[in-house]
């Protein structure tokens, strides 16, 4: 097995000493929580590895607990501890997830920041536009898995279920960072080639405003036992109403009314190899009864 890349690691005291260490690094510092996704890039080396690795598992950000304004879900809570909200919907998103061995070791803010999984991107010499380069390789290559909809220069897909459901439950994400903190909407977090955390920021907790009286999350995946989705579907109906969020279609995470989310598929803008994806799409928001 190849031998992990050079990298400082510190053990943060506080979430100022996290931030003003990731400040530090300029850039080249990163968040270490679970390690599941973040020692596989050390070891792969698919891209210029961090420099610096701040620690955040002694911050005492792992509780879920209920506030006035919602069920706060701490950001190194494991996805194996996720059922402790008692919201089914999200258990089952982190259950339908990685393997039970991972589940016991990634967490929350881990799944939502994992790098994506685009088989071009996890290989070292394919240099593409989502690490600096001049193309995406996914429109003239192999693309059955990628995204058929929202692409605007990458063609990946989010990869955490866990923020599907998030998403469908408009949650909020607490963030907090050398300019103080700040609340991002979860239908927001995903932008173009990423998410809105700045170098320097720590999603400290996430905040769900109200329990779903009807929730469901529903994924299509190739192989049964662990896989990534080939597609997913998150509804959770409130007092607000009724959302909906697509997970294994998008750079992003497409959410909204059903109506919105069924006309948004129907401008669904497919690759050559997986057209077949907006069927069980189709298929899963009618199982969930959207
Ligand atoms: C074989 C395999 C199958 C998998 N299948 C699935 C699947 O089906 N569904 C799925 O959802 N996932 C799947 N995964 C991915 C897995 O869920 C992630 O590896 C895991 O969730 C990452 O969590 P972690 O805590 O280990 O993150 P880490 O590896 O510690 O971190 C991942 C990234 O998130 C950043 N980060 C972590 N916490 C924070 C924070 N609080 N604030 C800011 N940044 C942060 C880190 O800096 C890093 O960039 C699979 C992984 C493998 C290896
Ligand atoms: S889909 Fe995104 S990650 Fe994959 S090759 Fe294209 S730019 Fe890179």
């Amino acid at each position: 097995m190849r031998a992990l890349a050079p990298v400082k690691y510190y053990t943060a005291t506080s979430l100022q000493d996290a931030c003003e260490k990731l400040n530090q690094a300029g850039g080249k510092g990163k968040v270490l929580a679970g390690g599941s996704d973040i020692v596989d890039w050390l070891r792969k080396r698919y891209m210029p590895t961090p420099e610096v690795l701040v620690d955040i598992k002694k911050l005492g950000l792992d509780t879920i607990e209920t506030k006035e304004d919602g069920v706060h879900i701490g950001a190194t809570v494991k996805l194996s501890d996720l059922g402790k909200a008692g919201i089914p919907m999200l258990a089952e998103a982190a259950r339908k997830g990685p393997s039970p061995q991972l589940q016991n070791q990634a967490t929350v803010g881990g799944n939502m920041c994992q790098n994506v999984w685009c088989w071009y991107y996890r290989l070292k010499d394919w240099n593409c536009y989502r690490k600096g380069g001049p193309i995406c390789f996914v429109p003239g290559g192999r693309n059955q898995y990628h995204a058929i909809m929202e692409q605007k220069v990458c063609n990946a897909i989010v990869p955490g279920d866990v923020s599907v459901a998030l998403t469908a439950l408009n949650a909020n994400v607490n963030i907090a960072g050398m300019e103080g903190s700040r609340t991002v909407p979860m239908k927001d977090f995903y932008i173009v080639l990423g998410n809105v955390l700045k170098p320097d920021e720590i999603i400290t907790d996430i905040v769900i405003p109200e329990k779903p009286s009807k929730g469901v999350f529903l994924k299509s995946r190739t192989r049964g036992a662990i896989d990534f989705a080939t597609a997913s579907v998150a509804l959770s109906t409130t007092s607000q109403g009724t959302t909906v969020a697509l997970g294994g279609v998008a750079p992003i995470i497409p959410s909204g009314t059903p109506e919105e989310i069924r006309s948004a598929l129907g401008k669904a803008t497919p690759l050559s190899e997986n057209r077949y994806k907006i069927n069980i799409v189709k298929h899963l928001l009618s199982e969930a009864g959207a």
